[in-house]
């Protein structure tokens, strides 16, 4: 006899009997034997065996008498299902007729079946297994998508909150330079002080937050739709009910697209789970997909209850949801992955006439595919290494965070040995951004220096009224910008820009 598939995986099979007959289990433990199931049995006939045995022996399925003396198979249908609701458990009685039958099914067995004719016994038991494993799996992708879905929409906040921070902390990381520059005010100083401090604190937590949601991105990639489809046809395969008809239709297997493979695969997924929960009482489901308007049309439609008005109008708003256990966030997942990829996703739908569910996406271009958006924050570097040199600490913070909130990279020094040592250890630098008062070395000596070691970039000095720059001190073939006090940090955004621009 064949092995039963859906269990000969297991190393080791644990078969549980609440059965008062020792004569009744061995036989059944027979016919599984004989249909080639390798396993460990246990039997047990009273309500303190039976929890025993589930915390213990840890079953696989259960096979249980319908009447026992002192103990019944109801009492232990409940109490399995009270302890390990998922446990298939099945009804194998001398007496069962079909009423008792029915009524078993509703309480939640699996199956029943007739001591005395239990060919049927292997085949159920299988049956049983799957059913079950199919069950769990569906509930793990369930729970998965929930997770990410949460997850989803708290890097989506993130990503918001750090953007606009920066944008809002920009002035107090320029401002109170200016006023301190502006005013011999002790006071004042402090209190400019305190407040860039502020301003740098937050611009740093700002940065953090957004470079964790941004290394949380995922790059593009170039794949064929048929392995997008057949992925996701896989992965439903746990959650579609017999009712269920999936339709899948591809009109060319070679279609291409330009995303995130995972991303996009949840999308679909999301979708699909929807549809399949808009019909309890089954009906059909279709994916497909064509090209169309010099993209691809995606199809995701289902003969379920449909929607009404105010569902329609709500449907991508975060966390609304009309399902008991539901998040709110699949379909605002959907959204923003469609349109991150420029495409567009919309829905037809209407109360008992089914949803359909379009999405468009743009063809993909060419070999190289297309970039990965970034968050759209303008910046104007790519993070060109800045090696920084200034001799006072808060203002040279000031001056690097700002640089950084423009996309680039300083390297910080508060003097010359200090910025000898960073691009040592460096090994590179774009600009040289130097005071012209900077101690243990001047700032020509510093440019002279480096010079001969190789450095073949740009500099920029900010001349300090207390040490004016020696210009002819400075290597004659060292592109040289020279900014004055006051400085704007525009300004000096505007030499950062120049200076690269003329590199190379
Ligand atoms: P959730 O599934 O957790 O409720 P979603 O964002 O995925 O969250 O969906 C939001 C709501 O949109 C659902 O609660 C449901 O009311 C409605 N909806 C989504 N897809 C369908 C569909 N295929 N048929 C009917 N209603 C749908
Ligand atoms: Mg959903």
């Amino acid at each position: 006899m064949a092995p039963l598939r859906a269990i000969s995986s297991d190393a080791r099979f644990r078969v549980l009997f609440v059965e008062d007959s020792p004569e009744d289990a061995e036989l059944l433990q027979m016919q599984l034997e004989e249909a080639g199931l390798a396993a460990d049995y246990l039997r047990v006939d009273d309500e303190k065996g039976l929890r025993h045995a589930l915390a213990d022996f840890d079953p696989h399925i259960v096979l249980s008498d319908l009447s026992m003396p002192g103990f019944s198979g109801h009492e232990a249908l409940r109490i399995v299902r009270g302890q390990a609701p998922g446990l298939p458990f099945i009804f194998v009685s001398g007496t069962i007729g079909e009423d008792v039958a029915v009524a078993a099914l509703r309480e939640g067995a699996n199956d029943y079946i007739l001591k005395h004719s239990s060919a049927r016994l292997p085949a159920a038991v299988e049956r049983a297994l799957r059913e079950a494993r199919t069950e769990a799996e569906r509930a793990r992708v369930e729970a998965e998508l929930m997770r990410s879905q949460r997850l989803e929409s708290l890097s989506l906040l993130a990503a918001g909150l750090s953007h606009d921070l920066r944008n809002i902390l920009q002035p107090l990381l320029i401002v109170p330079d200016l006023i301190a520059q502006r005013s011999e005010d002790p006071r004042l100083h402090q209190l400019a002080k305190v407040v860039a401090e502020c301003g740098r604190r937050g611009h740093e937590m700002a940065e953090s937050m957004l470079s964790f949601v941004r290394g949380s991105r995922r790059a593009s990639e170039r794949f064929r739709l048929a392995d997008l489809f057949h992925a996701v046809q896989l992965l439903l395969k746990g959650s579609l009910p017999r009712t269920v008809e999936l339709e899948v239709e591809l009109a060319d297997p070679e279609l291409v697209l330009d995303a995130n493979y995972t991303e996009l695969q949840q999308c679909l997924l999301n979708l699909c789970l929807n549809a399949i929960q808009a019909m309890p009482a089954g009906g059909r489901l279709e994916l497909s997909a064509a090209e169309a308007d010099g993209g691809v049309r995606v199809v995701v439609a289902d003969t379920g209850n449909g929607m009404d008005a105010h569902t329609r109008e709500n449907l991508f708003t975060p966390f609304f949801t009309t399902k008991p256990g539901g998040t709110g966030l699949g379909l605002v997942s959907c959204k923003r992955i469609i349109e991150s990829l420029g495409g567009r996703i919309g829905v037809d739908s209407a109360p008992g006439q089914g949803t359909r569910f379009e999405l468009w996406l743009p063809a993909a271009v060419d070999e190289s595919g297309p970039e990965v958006e970034e968050a759209p924050v303008t910046v104007l570097g790519q993070g060109e290494r800045i090696l920084l040199v200034i001799r006072e600490g808060s203002r040279m913070s000031l001056i690097g965070n700002a640089l950084v909130s423009q996309g680039y990279r300083p390297e910080l020094a508060t003097d010359g040995a200090a910025a000898l040592r960073r691009w040592a250890e460096t090994g590179s630098a774009d600009v040289v951004l130097v005071d012209s008062g900077i101690e243990l070395f001047p700032a020509e000596r510093l440019l002279s220096t480096m010079h001969e070691s190789g450095y073949e970039g740009p500099a920029i000095v900010i001349e300090d009224e207390d040490a004016p720059l020696d210009a002819s001190l400075v290597p004659a073939t060292m592109p040289l910008l020279r900014l004055t006090q006051p400085l704007g940090m525009h300004r000096l955004f505007e030499a950062v820009a120049e200076a690269l621009r003329g590199r190379g």
